[in-house]
Parts: structure tokens; sequence; C-alpha cells
């Protein structure tokens, strides 16, 4: 049977990845919507390699670009937030959600709506409103399968578990571009050398987070807030390799590991093909050769983001709209060339501790609130930004 899929961030680094396992499999799918940002030419490309119903640039002065490109070809072309829930409301069997950022959020929750299975790569989504994202899920009937590699791992290795006996997760970090660096050196990191990845090929601004781990942070929350497990029982490791992805620790003392090669076309092949396991054309490990898996101590002066995670888990509430939000900020800061490396955990820091009245636990995590504590926190980290370039 043929499945009706949808891609949101279709022309980014997930996005081009879910494009070439479906790809591989034309008769089995039907592509419904594809979503860009500014890259036109990548979203038309794909619009009519796919035979899409519908095109979507999340920016209006994109579209007469969009529209050029697929004039006289059927495929519908369309702009803006309001196109992008129309397109999330369009049948589909199956949706990857890989905006980046907070943006991805409310085309995520109206996919829900349609009851139907959400492939969550938008970590975002769940960190700024995780309790809203399960409870729609929960509320239509609908599914969200983890994209995430770490959290496809912990997904993986609990199949046939109960969640019940878990007694730790631990997702593993490579550590980023600068782990190794002597750690005064990380205050004159450029935006250049933070967005080259030791093991893993992905979009520049998550690059640049897991050399922060400001990703690792994200994904901390991530986990509390997907699996519903208490921030006490969820660990991180620095696993240089990257080979191994999570672990998940029984009662009993034992530790069930999910391993696999760095390609996320692993972790978006599992929620494509769930429950059933599909061959992927992903390189099969050689452990003798690979020789030995190491682990490390995250280093909390190297990696401030991974406290400030835990105070988010802690609060609970609207902090981690406040937390995502600063942290979207900081990053473009950083990649404007406004703040050095380091700063960006120090505004993030100054974020929480300004919002804090708003962002308490019993705030209610409505998209409208989300909303809105998003926006205050970005004015925020603005300012504190301009006052520190
Ligand atoms: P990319 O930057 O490569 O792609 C982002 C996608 O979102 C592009 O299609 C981009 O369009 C689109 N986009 C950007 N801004 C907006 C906006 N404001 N509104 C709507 N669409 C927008 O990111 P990645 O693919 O690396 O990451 C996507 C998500 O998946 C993130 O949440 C990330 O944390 C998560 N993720 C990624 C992994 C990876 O390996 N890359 C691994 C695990 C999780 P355009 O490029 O056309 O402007
Ligand atoms: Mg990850």
């Amino acid at each position: 049977m043929t499945r009706r899929v949808s891609i949101f961030g279709a022309t980014g680094s997930i996005g081009q990845n879910t494009l070439d396992l479906i790809r591989r499999d034309p008769h089995a799918f039907k592509v419904v919507a594809l979503t860009g940002g500014r890259n036109i030419n990548a979203l038309a490309r794909d619009a009519k390699a796919f035979d899409a119903e519908v095109a979507v640039t999340a920016y209006n002065d994109c579209l007469p670009a969009l529209k050029d490109a697929l004039s006289g070809t059927g495929i519908e072309a369309a702009s803006g937030e309001t196109a992008l829930l129309e397109a999330a409301e369009r049948p589909a069997d199956w949706i990857m959600s890989a905006i980046v950022g907070a943006a991805g959020l409310p085309p995520g929750l109206k996919a829900l709506e349609q009851g139907t299975v959400l492939a969550l790569a938008n970590k975002e989504s769940l960190v700024t409103a995780g309790p809203l994202l399960m409870e729609t899920a929960r509320k239509f009937g609908a599914r969200v399968l983890p994209v995430d590699s770490e959290h496809s791992a912990v997904f993986q290795a609990l199949q046939g578990e109960n969640i019940d006996s878990v007694e730790r997760v631990i997702i593993t970090a490579s550590g980023g571009a600068f782990r190794d660096w002597p750690i005064e050196k990380l205050a004159s990191a450029t935006c250049a050398q933070a967005s080259s990845h030791p093991n893993w090929d992905m979009g520049q601004r998550i690059t640049i987070d897991s050399a922060s781990m400001f990703n690792k942070a994200l994904e901390l929350i991530e986990t509390k807030e997907f699996f519903g497990i208490s921030q006490d029982k969820i660990e991180t490791v620095v696993h240089p390799e990257s080979l191994m992805h999570a672990l998940v620790g029984h009662v009993d003392g034992g530790l069930i590991a999910h391993v696999g090669p760095p390609d996320m076309r692993h972790a978006i092949g599992f929620a494509l093909h769930y429950p059933d396991r599909k061959a992927l054309p992903v390189e099969r490990l050689d452990l003798a050769k690979i020789g030995q898996f190491t682990f490390r101590e995250p280093d909390l002066a190297r990696y401030p983001a991974l406290g400030l995670a835990r105070d988010v888990m802690e609060t609970g509430g609207l902090s981690g709209a406040v937390f995502n939000a600063a942290k979207e900020t900081a990053l473009d800061g950083f990649i404007d060339g406004q703040i050095g490396f380091t700063k960006m955990a120090e505004v993030v820091a100054d974020v929480i501790e300004i919002m804090s009245p708003q962002s308490h636990g019993n705030a209610a995590i409505t998209l409208e609130a989300v909303t809105e504590a998003d926006h205050m926190a970005r004015n925020e980290a603005r300012s504190l930004i301009d006052r520190k370039s």
C-alpha cells in the first residue's frame, strides 16, 4: 500500500536524508507536502522529482521564486505560517518534523491533530512544549516517533521492556568540535571552527550546538519529555566515537545499548518503517576494526549548557521555551559575529534568571503561552547581546 508522507524542513539535512530513503522505495510512498525556507532551488527540485502535491516556503518573499520554478507543473506553491499549518492538515500517514528551531512547533502540533504518525527530529518542540505536544498526540490518537539518534536509540532499547524497570537512561555525546581544545581557547573559537563536527554531517546550527553541548542540553530535556522519565534518571557521557548512541539501565543492573554508524538515515528509516524493520543503506560496523569504545565524564566548566539543562528540567513550566529561545538568539548572535562562543551560555543563563518569574513550573503550557515566553526571551537575549557586543 502506498503511504502518504509529508516532510517539514525538506531542504535541510534531515529532510534530505529522509528524501534519500523515500527515493530508494518510490512505489511505497506518495509525497504530499514538502516545506523549506530560503533554499527554493532545492525545494522546487524535490517537489518536481517527487511529484509533491504542494511545496511551501516559510517566507513570503520567497514565494514568487517558488511559483516561477514550479510553473506549469501542477504542483501548488504557497508561503508563510498559515500555509505551513495548512500543509500539516493535508491527510498524510507519516509526517517528518524537521524544521530547525521553535518554528517547528506549530506545524508539528497541527499535524498531530490529524491523528497521524509524527516523526520528530525537531527536538525544540519537546523542549519548548513537551507536555502540550505529548498531550495533543494522546488526545488525537497520534503517534510521535523519535528521530534524534539518541532518542531513537533509547526507544529501540526499550522495545519489549517495561518502562517501570528503567533505573537510568544514558545518552552519549560526541563532545563536538572543541572537546580536546584547551578550555581558555574556547572564548576565541570562530563560527567556522564550531561548524565542523568530528563525526556527524548535520545542519550548521545543530553542529555549533554540538560544540557548545547546547544540543545535548536540549536532548536531556527531550529525553525527560518524550519518555516521561524523571531528570535524576537521565545521564550523559562523552563518547568520542559516536557509535553507541544511548544505553538504558534496568533495576537489575543490566544496560542495553544501541550501537550503529553515525548516519541519521538509521533513525529516520527506523521511524519511517516502524514497527517493521527494513534494510537501510547505512554502513555495517566492523567492531574488530573499531577496536574500542571510550567514554569520559562531561566537564561542566567546558559545557555550562548541561548545568542549565538541569535547572530547566528542575523548573519545568515555560523554562524550556525560555531556554530554547535564548539559546536560538544567542546562537544567531554567535553566527553573526556579535558575541563570542562562550558568551552564548552566559546570555542564556542571564535570560533564564531574568525570566524566572514567568517560567515557573505552574505556568500553563499552551501554544500561546509558549509563543509569548519565546518572544520575551528572544527580546531579553537580544538586548543582552547588544550590550555585550
Ligand atoms: P537544517 O538547518 O539543515 O534544515 C532546517 C530546515 O528547516 C530547512 O528545510 C530550512 O529551510 C527550514 N527552516 C529554517 N528556518 C525555518 C523557519 N523559520 N520556518 C520554517 N522552516 C525553516 O537543520 P537540520 O536538518 O540539521 O535539523 C532539523 C531539525 O532536526 C532540528 O530541530 C535539529 O535539532 C534536528 N536534528 C537534526 C539532526 C541532524 O543530523 N541534522 C540530528 C538530530 C536532530 P531552508 O534551508 O530552505 O532555509
Ligand atoms: Mg542527537
